[in-house]
């Protein structure tokens, strides 16, 4: 039996697992390869010995949330997807501590409902709490970081418990990425269920008149760089509606990469460097990706 074969069938008796798993079927952006091996635990107990089996195996794996933030070819070892099957939520008071694949607009109304304020802005973001966090994800001029006051994260093998202080965040950037996020805690404050909805709906709408949420993507392809928004450059340079292959700049938001016609990883790749090479010679400087790109074959 191969190696992979005896890991698939130890991590098929703890939880759900699949084999040669078509990732564009899960991805926010209808790309992927295929993952040789796919798990969904659904609470710690299987984590920790999914994790065992991984590591006794020396196999390669990547923590996934809801897929809406990436980039990803074939995979060769484990893609572990956290995504509504570890999704609990417990109110105390004005703090709220959810499973990290809990969706982020689940909990964002979980707030509202029970009248909490600070996590309006972060409304409609799709993807998960344990994506989230790890991206410092945030909109509409608030992040993650002020809202989020500890993380309970895997790191080398050890249940580990992290400030806000201790997740060194940043922008669309935190040290949590080399863990596996557990548990978050969210320190919100009471305030006005009605005034909490307006604004939820508000910032939705505003979303929905500039994003392109009818296409597939993987939201802002590039992380923004001060004075120079890229979306606006890259709209003003006339790049709306640039493509390779599959792969096109939104023709509503420039910043969006669109799956337009069954685009590949190869698409993507090329149309960012393309985007790339005009902004670094026309304004001296590289912009980063925002989407996190997993490549595991060519790199
Ligand atoms: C239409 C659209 C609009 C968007 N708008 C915004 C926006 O306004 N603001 C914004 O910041 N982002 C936005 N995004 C990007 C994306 O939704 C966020 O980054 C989101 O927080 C990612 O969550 P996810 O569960 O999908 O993470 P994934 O895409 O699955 O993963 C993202 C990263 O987090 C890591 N990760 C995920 N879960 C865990 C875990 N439990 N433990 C350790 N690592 C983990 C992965 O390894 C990966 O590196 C948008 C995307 C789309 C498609």
């Amino acid at each position: 039996m191969s190696s992979t074969r005896r890991v698939y069938v130890k991590l098929s008796k703890i939880c759900e697992t699949a084999k040669n798993v078509n990732l564009s079927k899960f991805t926010s952006n209808r790309i992927g390869g295929v993952a040789k091996i796919m798990v969904s635990p659904s609470n710690l107990e299987q984590i920790i010995k999914v994790l065992d089996v991984i590591e006794k195996a020396q196999i390669s794996y990547v923590v996934l949330g809801n897929m809406t933030n990436v980039l990803i070819d074939d995979y060769d070892g484990v893609v572990i997807r956290i995504a509504n099957n570890f999704d609990n939520v417990e109110i105390h008071g004005s703090k709220i501590i959810v499973e990290s694949g809990c969706s982020l607009s689940k909990v964002c109304s979980i707030a509202m409902m029970h009248s909490l304020t600070g996590l309006e802005e972060l409304f409609g973001i799709p993807g998960t709490v344990g994506g989230a966090v790890v991206m410092n994800a945030g909109a509409f001029g608030s992040c993650m970081e002020n809202v989020v006051s500890c993380v309970i994260a895997i790191c080398n093998g050890k249940i580990t418990h992290y400030t806000n202080s201790e997740c060194d965040f940043a922008y669309r950037h935190s040290n949590l990425q080399d863990k596996f996020v557990l548990f978050v805690q969210f320190d919100l404050k009471k305030g006005n269920k009605n005034q909490i909805q307006t604004k939820m709906m508000e910032y939705m709408s505003t979303r929905k008149n500039s994003q392109p949420l009818d296409m597939p993507s993987s939201g802002c392809t590039f992380k923004n760089i001060v004075g120079l928004p890229i979306g606006k450059l890259l709209d003003e340079d006339g790049f709306k509606g640039c493509s390779v292959g599959g792969a096109c700049v939104s023709t509503k938001h420039a910043n969006f990469i669109v799956n337009k016609n069954n685009a590949t990883v190869n698409d993507v790749v090329q149309l960012i460097e393309k985007l790339q090479n005009h902004i670094l010679l026309k304004y001296k400087v590289m912009p980063q990706t925002e989407i996190r790109i997993i490549r595991r074959k060519n790199e």
